[in-house]
């Protein structure tokens, strides 16, 4: 006779950022966890931003101090229109000091943020068990759902955290439909040295075909993503490092001084979308298996982050160990689904019309486009408002 699975609180899918995250934080709720996650295949050259409450919560959950000295603080944000569009916005740097605070985050590059985050799973070999395999197969069972691996090995759990990403198999399996649409771009993802300094300020070109966007990346570095036509991305990945260079300093008006290419660069597609719902059943969905969008503003991972901090608190407030009581997975999942879903919409949707608002050419909309930022420029309250939206910030 087979031996029955192991059963666990809590069964994250998916090793990325989003599923080592939630795992961690997690079992710092006080649930038991199976972590279902092989190793990352393929290397990470982006960097994060992470803005608002991120940092807390990496703090709260001792992975900040990993992450901390590699950190480069981000002070300023500057918008700049370099289209070449009847209507014009003007240039609007919002400065974290007008709401009150120091910084509006820290860039960090993806490698030792997964990094840090895989050290706090492995710190926690009491709560978090980890199947270096891939998740295959989903079912009911009697104590809550059952898992089967690619390794030949089956788990149960009360609740199920997909969080493998934008084809997520545990999505699909617990039948959960995608709202998806796509974009005339991709982006070119590489890391640069500069002469001139950056002054802990990011810096998003707005052109017709996306944004270009500098993000400080430590003393004299920035990383840089250009989202532009595929055609357009394809040419740039193409040429050599002095000619990338020379063509990236041009993009920028030589603002940062010479120039020069110092990670291998990478392309990503661009797309939209979000699942119809963020929980069915005893399955809950973060990070990109609930939600993807074009890489503006920086709101990604922060959303993710935000997702798993809700659920952290929904799970913390369910388990009761005095009482020995197993976690309601079907419950916590309801009251997730339902406390997420105005923030998740919120942002694919904002996101996505700052995207379409640069990518249009209709006038009415370049005309709005450019009044809003004419009145971010002007009007402080306008400013702040913009700030704290762009961070979820009360
Ligand atoms: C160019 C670019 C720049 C970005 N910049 C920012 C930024 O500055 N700030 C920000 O907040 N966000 C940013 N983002 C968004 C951010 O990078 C993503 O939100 C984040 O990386 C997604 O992490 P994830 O863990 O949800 O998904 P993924 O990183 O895709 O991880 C999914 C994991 O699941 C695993 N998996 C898949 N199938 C299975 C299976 N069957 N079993 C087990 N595991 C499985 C995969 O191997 C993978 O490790 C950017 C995105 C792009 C494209």
């Amino acid at each position: 006779m087979s031996e029955a699975p192991q059963h666990f609180d809590l069964a994250v899918v998916g090793g990325g950022p989003a599923g080592l995250a939630a795992a961690v934080a997690l079992a710092d709720a006080g649930a038991r966890v199976a972590l279902i996650a092989p190793r990352p295949s393929v290397d990470d050259w982006r960097t994060t931003a992470l803005l608002g409450d991120s940092v807390d919560f990496l703090e709260r959950h001792g992975v900040w101090s990993e992450l901390r000295a590699a950190a480069a603080p981000l002070r300023h944000m500057r918008l700049i229109d370099a289209s070449s569009r009847l209507f014009r916005a003007p240039d609007v740097t919002f400065d974290a000091r007008e709401i009150g605070r120091d910084l509006f985050g820290y860039n960090v590059a993806n490698g030792p943020l997964v990094a840090a985050l895989s050290d706090a799973v492995a710190a926690r070999s009491g709560g978090i068990v980890r199947y270096q395999t891939l998740f295959q197969t989903l079912g009911h069972s009697e104590g809550g759902e059952r898992l089967t691996l690619s390794s030949g090995e089956a788990v149960t759990a009360s609740l199920v955290v997909a969080a493998d990403g934008r084809n997520s198999g545990v999505r699909q399996a617990a039948g959960i439909e995608v709202k998806s649409w796509s974009y005339p771009q991709e982006a070119l993802v590489l890391a640069l040295s500069h002469r001139e300094p950056h002054h802990d300020t990011s810096v998003e070109f707005h052109t017709e075909a996306g944004p270009f966007t500098l993000v400080p990346h430590g003393p004299g570095r920035s990383s840089l993503v250009w989202m532009d036509r595929p055609e357009v991305i394809e040419r740039m990945a193409g040429l050599d490092d002095a000619a990338l260079a020379l063509e990236i300093e041009r993009r920028c008006g030589s603002a940062w001084g010479a120039m020069t290419v110092d990670s291998p660069r990478q392309r990503w597609p661009i797309s939209g979308f979000h699942a119809r719902q963020l929980a069915a059943g005893r399955v809950v969905l973060v990070g990109e298996a609930a939600h993807g969008f074009p890489p503006i503003g920086a709101q990604g991972f922060n959303l993710t982050l935000r997702d798993i901090a809700k659920l952290e608190k929904i799970v913390r407030a369910d388990t009761h160990p005095s009482t020995g009581k197993p976690l309601d997975g079907a419950a916590v999942a309801r009251s997730y689904g339902h406390a997420r879903r105005f923030d998740v919409i919120g942002r694919v949707t904002g996101v996505d019309l700052l995207n379409r608002s640069l990518l249009s050419d209709f006038l009415p909309t370049q005309f709005v486009r450019a009044a809003g930022l004419m009145l971010a420029k002007e009007l402080g309250p306008v400013r702040r408002l913009m700030m704290r939206a762009g961070l979820a910030a009360r």
